[in-house]
């Protein structure tokens, strides 16, 4: 099998070229080829000799797995199934245009062993790591590969339980030597894994979304089983260990579900843990996933929490649903090759 070049700083690139016997600055043509040149394969790449390509062909190839299958929303949403090299299952990465912008939603891991209740990823269970070549591949095998313009680490599997690939794709992204995206553009979503919470607010500039969906910790529990691993209290601590009053952002995701979590109770312990915290709150429709009781809250309720959060000086947006009709939204996405354990 051949190794993967997707994904290599060019410092590993120029190893390369120098164990194959070509120049060392071989390795900087590579990552242009890769990351600005969206280069398929070593034969495209024609400023390295033929003998030279040929060479790295017997044991490299770029690694780009493309999508299997793509489904179109009404609202033009687009949701491409992305086989997992080496195993039976497929991960999804959803396209969300809006206006000039064109968002990709990406998945992080094959599966999640997460569990949080609401979630048909978490629901089919973990199956593995993405390794940091099919996180880019996602980037670079869609249709809009040329046009997008951020991007959201909020797809299938949690990205923080997955952070070597995640980080280094992430720097292939934000690097001048790869994408050269500002981190601006980049959103990485957690439920707060804290170790790699810490190495991700350490060693990145990308934007931060935490999953909170209720303030009182038995509660949260309840809706996400992590909780009891990584408190709600400890992860708010460590994120007010760091500065967002500049460029960087944190954001709080809270899906809203009917008669849980949208009383005033909930809206004023929120506010009083958001205290002092330059932040954003995300309330997100619940979107109904089968044999499940829990269904989203009206949306006079969610209008009502909102304004009780902005009373006290939380920013809020209800965030609109996208690419429903095609189980792209959030919490939806599951692989839809991939069988729920119910269903075998
Ligand atoms: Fe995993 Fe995110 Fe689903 Fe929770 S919501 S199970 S972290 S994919």
């Amino acid at each position: 099998m051949r190794t993967r070049l997707l994904g290599m700083s060019p410092a590993r690139l120029k190893e390369i070229a120098l164990e194959n016997g070509l120049p060392s600055f071989t390795g900087n043509q590579i990552a242009r080829w890769m990351y600005k040149g969206r280069a398929r394969s070593i034969d495209d790449m024609t400023n390295i000799s033929k003998e030279g390509r040929a060479r790295l062909a017997e044991n490299y190839e770029v690694g780009i797995a493309g999508p299997s299958e793509v489904q179109t929303s009404r609202d033009g949403t687009r949701k491409y199934l992305f086989p997992v090299p080496g195993s039976d299952r497929a991960v999804e990465a959803v396209m969300i245009p809006d206006g000039d912008r064109k968002t990709l939603c990406v998945s992080s891991q094959n599966g999640c062993r997460m569990g949080c209740r609401f979630c048909m990823t978490g629901r089919g269970g973990y199956h593995g790591q993405l390794q940091v070549a099919d996180i880019l591949s996602q980037f670079l095998a869609v249709e809009e590969a040329g046009e997008l313009t951020n991007a959201v680490f909020m797809g299938m599997g949690e990205p923080l339980d997955n952070w070597d690939n995640v980080n280094a794709a992430l720097e292939v992204l934000t690097s001048d030597w790869g994408f050269g995206w500002s981190p601006k553009r980049i959103t990485v979503s957690t439920i707060g894994v804290i170790p790699s919470l810490k190495n991700f607010l350490d060693g990145s500039r990308c934007h931060l979304a935490v999953s909170l969906h209720s303030p009182f910790a038995d509660e949260r529990a309840s809706i996400m089983p992590m909780q009891k691993a990584w408190p709600l209290n400890d992860v708010l601590d460590l994120v007010k260990s760091y500065d967002f009053t500049g460029q960087r952002r944190v954001s709080f995701e809270y899906t809203m579900f009917s008669g849980l979590n949208d009383s005033p109770r909930h809206a004023d312990a929120l506010a009083s843990l958001l205290k002092g915290l330059e932040c954003r709150v995300n309330l997100i429709r619940f979107h109904k996933i089968p044999d499940f009781p829990w269904s989203t809250s009206a949306p006079e309720r969610m209008e009502a929490f909102k304004e009780r959060l902005e009373h006290q000086g939380i920013t809020v947006t209800i965030r609109a649903s996208r690419g429903e009709d095609i189980l792209a939204a959030c919490g939806l996405l599951a692989g839809s090759r991939n069988k729920l354990p119910e269903e075998r």
